[in-house]
């Protein structure tokens, strides 16, 4: 049976803040410098789109203990969906599915929808946000 290739699917801003304090998601930030001046959502990531290729492996390091990577850009309609199918992209063309990923997702309406909609945000100047400030 020939593999499937692994789709993405989407969650809504009210179902990743019911979930993302679990051990097993991580939220992944790809905004570029926005994420400096905006703020983000506590305890994501940050591997900016620009450099996201080079990093993809440092990534999955990172997630080693995951299964559930959460994308999302400003508006989660560009960066995060490309970067979300480069991941999953990366781990077909090198059999990475011992990393343990069983789902990729997208943020709908990403940071923005999230901060609009009142949910929190975290303004620590972290790289990767240890998510106690929100
Ligand atoms: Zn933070």
């Amino acid at each position: 049976m020939k593999k499937m290739a692994r789709s993405i699917s989407y969650i809504t801003g009210s179902q990743l803040l019911s979930i993302r304090r679990q051990p097993n998601i991580a939220i992944i930030d790809v905004r570029d410098d926005e994420r400096s001046y905006d703020g983000h959502i506590g305890g994501s990531l940050h591997f900016a789109s620009d450099s996201f290729s080079e990093n993809i492996s440092n990534l999955v390091q990172q997630v080693k203990d995951k299964d559930t990577l959460v994308f999302h850009c400003a508006l989660s309609q560009v960066r995060g969906p490309t970067c979300a199918r480069r991941l999953a992209n990366y781990l077909e063309d090198f059999k990475k599915d011992d990393a343990g990923i069983k789902n990729i997702m997208v943020l709908e309406r990403g940071f923005n929808g999230w901060e609009a909609s009142g949910r929190p945000v975290c303004r620590c100047s972290d790289v990767h946000c240890k998510g106690e400030g929100a």
